[in-house]
């Protein structure tokens, strides 16, 4: 064999022993697992490899997740449009920047109320966290917001009062945070705009006052997904079609990064990417990650079952 030969074999047994390693998976849902029109799977099909290679995760007893940036529906809504995809998924598998907002909201400002922007994927989340929200018409008679943020997700009803009550509160000191700045997300056939970060630039616009992320890849998102998954950073794969968001994700965490190319970003785009978002594996679709799984399980296999 030729010494390149001899190298990539050596490359690949590296590989495997790494996912032969990894004890919990987290798979970004659009681009990755469906392609749809609609956020989160919404009126989309499920992508070649995603439903085996989900049973795959279970099969092997791994931990999963999967987490959109998406905040317009709620995780037990998402977890209903996957299933009805032929997906194995469960609801308290969902992750959303939501469910990161309110998780945050409840640690940072206990009991204080907040300002949020969003439909039922976030009025929802917060309410089930039981946080306390500004009441809009109160602020708007006059009665002061006291909000201790505002949190802006998927939004479309917003108008210029809420902007108003908002702007005022971040003038009298409440951060602004941003469930995702992403400005479109892939999609089926057209280009689907982002509505969040296109409140939350404009909010920051208006007041001058920067936004923070808490979606992918943030820090409030990682701790998130490594409590949910039950694993160390070390033992995570991260899946998903964007170099930023997923991809960046891994390398902050420590973790495995798989970039599909089925969605937002190429492989020529991974060979370019800067360190801190190269992922660790380029495959051109699912059935790719399914395969180099399957191996790296029947290695990780115990002995006894590799005679069965
Ligand atoms: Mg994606």
């Amino acid at each position: 064999m030729s010494a390149a030969g001899t190298a990539h074999r050596e490359q690949r047994r590296k590989e495997l022993a790494r996912l032969a390693e990894v004890r919990g998976v987290m798979f970004d849902i659009d681009g990755c697992l469906v392609l749809s029109d609609g956020p989160s799977g919404h009126g989309g099909r499920a992508l070649p490899g995603a439903r085996e290679a989900i049973d795959l995760v279970r099969a092997t007893g791994r931990s999963m997740a999967v987490f959109t940036n998406g905040s317009m529906q709620t995780p037990a809504r998402i977890a209903e449009t996957l299933r009805s995809l032929g997906l194995d998924v469960r609801d308290e598998e969902v992750l959303t920047p939501a469910v990161v907002a309110a998780e945050t909201m409840r640690t940072l400002y206990p009991g204080r109320p907040v300002l949020i922007f969003g439909g039922p994927g976030v009025q929802e989340e917060f309410l089930r966290h039981g946080l306390p929200l500004v009441d809009l018409d109160r602020a708007l008679a006059g009665e002061p917001a006291d909000a201790a943020a505002v949190v802006i997700g998927w939004d479309t009803q917003f108008g210029r009062e809420k902007l108003q009550v908002a702007a005022e509160a971040v003038l009298a000191g409440a951060p602004i945070y941003c469930t995702s700045d992403a400005p479109s997300f892939a999609s089926e056939r057209r280009f689907n705009v982002g509505v969040s970060g296109f409140i939350a630039s404009g909010l920051s616009h208006v007041t001058g006052r920067p936004y923070h992320v808490l979606g992918k890849p943030s820090r409030e998102a990682l701790e998130l997904l490594t409590r949910r998954l039950r694993v160390r950073p070390e033992q995570m794969l991260i899946v998903g079609d964007d170099l930023d968001l997923e991809c960046a994700m891994a390398r902050t965490a420590g973790a495995l990064g798989c970039l599909v190319t089925t969605g937002t970003s190429s492989a020529a785009d991974a060979e370019a990417a800067p360190a801190d978002r190269r992922p660790d594996f380029v495959a051109d679709g699912l059935p790719e990650v399914l395969e180099l799984l399957s191996l790296a399980s029947q290695d990780a296999a115990p002995p006894s079952a590799q005679t069965q």
